[in-house]
């Protein structure tokens, strides 16, 4: 149990600032995730919370306690890292035992046998006990890492992208787990991940890093539904959203869009028209998830778009179609049984409930086109 607070961090090397002035604080017992494009500084971060990296400003604190000089033995932090870092001569057994056998947490060897069967029953290694790391495939090594992480009750998990050499469906089963985990856990955890759907499935809330900066902390509703600019929303999802420059028109004292070449001005709402009517420019970016896009082949009322097939590619179970509309690609969900051939003719059209808005200058948010559905929580 612990409550953990990053204050005005810096973290250089040489020339790189890996953390530039980062301030969070995770609550006692929340599963935090960390999210952001390699190279953010995520497990710097991690780092520094687990006293293996020393900053060079700002505090470290748990429960209120500076632990900028408290060795890393003495946070009792249980680190699970990107590179497993297992102990090559040591059993699968024996690697995972090894926390509880630290001088500082020392367990019987009664208790400790329970427990690394317990955590290897739950990682599904329990019949690996005997082998030594240099046996084991990549995500073999990584549950078991993962299980050395879990063995005992730390004061903080902290976990570097504990999945990312899982195959697709081993940590689709991983992330409910833990997620199942996570409800048991009574620990912080702070859970590092560059998957967005990890990152909002597991998430209690969500701290996106780029370069060093925080760029929003929130829920995974926050996130998705209000990003704090665009770098944040075209993270949320797969494909990315779709952003373009539009044009706010006043037609009889309500402000419409005009949009992608289109003669149809486009409605909006009330409280949105108020926000881009203080917002003093009559240009603005929109943003368009894949997700909230429709396909015809025919023009059945009048907001469907014309655009011609520019690619489509199956992702999986569905596929990502991109539809030029006047020289705009847009990019779609379709089913993956949709055919369609290049260049030929394609309606769209959005939902604009889920529509954003931004400062087209500086990226910032400036509204969601309709605020109150938010409560309702990600599709
Ligand atoms: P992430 O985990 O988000 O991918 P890192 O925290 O590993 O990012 O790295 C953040 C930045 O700091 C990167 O530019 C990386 O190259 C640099 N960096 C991290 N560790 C070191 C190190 N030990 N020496 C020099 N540069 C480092
Ligand atoms: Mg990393």
């Amino acid at each position: 149990m612990a409550h953990i607070e990053l204050c005005n961090i810096t973290k250089r090397f040489k020339k790189i600032t890996a953390l530039d002035n980062i301030s969070l604080d995770v609550k006692d017992k929340e599963f935090f995730v960390l999210f952001g494009p390699a190279g953010a500084g995520k497990t710097t971060i991690l780092k520094t919370i687990a006293g293996v990296e020393f900053p060079d400003g700002g505090h470290v604190k748990m429960d209120g306690r500076i632990m900028n000089l408290i060795e890393p033995a003495k946070r009792n932090v249980s680190m699970v890292f990107e590179n497993y870092a297992l102990y090559p001569h040591i059993s699968v057994y024996d690697n995972i035992a090894s926390p509880m056998r630290s001088p500082l947490y020392k367990k019987d060897e009664e208790h400790i046998k329970k427990e690394v069967y317990r955590v290897a029953s739950m990682m599904k290694i329990d019949h690996l006990m005997e082998r030594l790391p240099s046996q084991l495939s990549n995500g073999q090594r990584q549950r078991v890492a993962l299980g050395r992480c879990i063995v005992r009750e730390p004061n903080v998990f902290l976990m570097d992208e504990p999945l990312a050499h899982l195959d697709a469906k081993l940590r689709h089963f991983m992330r409910a787990e833990l997620k199942e985990m996570q409800c048991s856990f009574d620990t912080t955890t702070i859970y590092v991940t560059h998957d967005y759907l990890e990152a909002m499935s597991l998430g209690d809330r969500i701290g996106i890093i780029n370069e060093g900066r925080i760029e929003q902390i929130g829920t995974s509703d926050e996130v998705y539904y209000t990003p704090a600019n665009e770098f944040v929303a075209k993270l949320m999802g797969e494909p990315e959203v779709n952003i373009f420059k539009v044009n706010l028109i006043n037609q009889n004292n309500r402000l419409k869009v005009k949009m992608l070449g289109q003669e149809k001005l486009f409605d909006i709402q009330e409280d949105a028209a108020k926000v881009l009517l203080k917002h003093h420019s009559n240009e603005v970016d929109l943003g368009i998830r894949g997700i909230d896009i429709d396909l015809s082949f025919s023009k059945k009322d009048d907001e469907y778009m014309h655009g011609t097939v520019y690619s489509l590619e199956p992702i999986g179970n569905k596929s990502v179609l991109i539809v030029d509309v006047n020289g705009q690609l847009i990019r779609l969900i379709a089913p993956n049984d949709l055919k369609a051939d290049l260049d030929s003719d394609i309606f769209i059209k959005f939902n604009m409930n889920n529509a954003l808005f931004f400062n087209c200058k500086d990226k910032t948010f400036l509204v969601r086109h309709r605020q109150e559905e938010l409560a309702k929580g990600v599709a």
